[in-house]
């Protein structure tokens, strides 16, 4: 007997479940649904266009949310298999996380639509499915140009992150069937700042440990890279710290982040330093050492002159300026939005989904995987990971015989 597989949303995770329930079972019938003129839009976007698409080290902790519910996905999904499977070789990193080794999003967008067209899928884009409904068997599925009918339905429409590659809610179709929604935030963001903390530093790189404080306490921190903005600091190091944030904020929570400028530099190497070069004014001392704009900052916030003789630093000043390089609180008054975000917190609630099957518990028939669920990892291919994993699984059970 035939299955009539319809999938909807031709992002990653929607042509990872078509594809593997197509092949998974060849007399399932499978067709992609997709708004957009073309399939994995977002997927060009990826890793600046490197595509970071997989990490050797997943775990449920890579995830802020969701991450018990995606951990038996996450296991029984094969990524060398995934991988061999679509002719898409791999290379990684030291910290595990993969990228194709053309380093070319473009690539695996290609290879992925290759394996559609081989696994016998049907593939419909300027497709925009508005409603899904159950019929006495099976469901409909209705967009501007008509009504399609399947015995099984892949919901794969994404989140809101991303300018231009996201920004739909079409999750909320599932609201209308019962489904609950986790409100929906941005996440993998940057910090949003008052200028005149930031001012004259916009593009500016700065390495090292951040640490976000919540009421004064620490409540996360990150080494890495953050960059300066004209409204406040972005950077891998800063989205990391970004899951979560925005909810804090609107709980009311005061969030600051404390950077450490001078890099964990100990009094003493500081005395050192400035004992090295007594006659250079305070503004020159750390030339070739610290980004001279962040070190005239600490000078400032230090509440020293960037013309004192190093020599001439007393005790006291010393001790200022090292709190300032070991210390720099900036209060964080928003996160960015959407536009800016690289997932979306939140969505379709996975207490109404079957993790072993990713099939709702309130509408059998209908599975969901990738960014629609309330699944948001941080940084370093875990999101990419969870869309592979989650298609996958989708795709095979909604391809299983009834
Ligand atoms: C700039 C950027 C860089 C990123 N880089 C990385 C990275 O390097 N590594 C990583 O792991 N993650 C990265 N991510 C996150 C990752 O891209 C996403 O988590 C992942 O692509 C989500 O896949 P998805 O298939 O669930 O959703 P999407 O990729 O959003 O796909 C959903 C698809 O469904 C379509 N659709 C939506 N509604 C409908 C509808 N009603 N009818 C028909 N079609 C519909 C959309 O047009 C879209 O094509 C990045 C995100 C961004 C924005």
């Amino acid at each position: 007997m035939i299955t009539r597989i319809l999938v909807v949303g031709g992002g990653a995770s929607g042509m990872a479940a078509a594809i593997s329930a197509a092949s998974a079972r060849p007399n399932a019938d499978v067709t992609l649904l997709e708004a957009l003129p073309r399939c994995g839009k977002k997927l060009l976007a990826t890793g600046n266009g490197r595509c970071n698409l997989i990490n050797l080290n997943t775990s449920l902790e890579c995830y802020h949310s969701g991450g018990a519910f995606a951990s038996f996905a996450l296991g029984a999904f094969d990524p060398a298999r995934f991988f061999e499977f679509l002719g898409i070789d791999t290379v990684f990193d030291g910290e595990g996380r993969g990228y194709p080794a053309t380093f070319q999003a473009s690539s695996v967008l290609d290879a992925l639509r290759l394996a559609i067209n081989e696994t016998g899928v049907k593939l419909m884009c300027d497709c925009p499915v508005k409603d899904i409904s159950p019929r006495k068997t099976g469901w409909a599925v209705s967009c501007a140009g008509g009504e399609f009918f399947a015995d099984r339905v892949i919901f794969a429409g994404g989140g809101l992150a991303g300018k231009g590659l996201g920004e739909n809610a079409s999750f909320r179709i599932l609201e209308k069937l019962g489904h609950h929604i986790a409100p929906p935030l941005p996440g993998l963001t940057h910090f949003v700042c008052d200028k005149k903390q930031v001012a004259g530093l916009k593009g500016i790189r700065l390495k090292g440990r951040f640490t976000l404080l919540s009421g004064g306490v620490p409540v996360q921190s990150e080494e890495g890279e953050a960059i300066f903005r004209d409204d406040g600091i972005s950077g891998i190091a800063i989205m990391q710290l970004s899951l979560g944030a925005k909810q804090r904020l609107a709980g009311g929570e005061k969030l600051v982040l404390r950077l450490c400028p001078g890099g964990g530099m100990a009094p003493d190497a500081l005395r050192a330093r400035l004992k090295r070069f007594p006659s250079r004014a305070l503004a020159d001392v750390f030339t070739g050492e610290l980004n001279r704009f962040v070190a005239q900052n600490a000078i400032k916030r230090a509440g020293l002159k960037p013309d004192t003789r190093a020599g001439g630093l007393s005790d006291s000043g010393i001790l200022r300026l090292h709190a300032a390089l070991d210390a720099w609180d900036i209060p964080v008054l928003d996160t960015g939005g959407f536009a800016d975000a690289q997932v979306m917190e939140g969505g379709l609630a996975t207490c109404d989904f079957d993790p072993e099957t990713l099939e709702s518990k309130l509408c059998p028939g209908l599975y969901a995987c990738g960014e629609a669920l309330d699944v948001a990892g941080y940084c370093g291919g875990h999101n990419l990971h969870w869309a592979w994993a989650s298609g996958t699984l989708a795709g095979r059970e909604a391809a299983k015989a009834p």
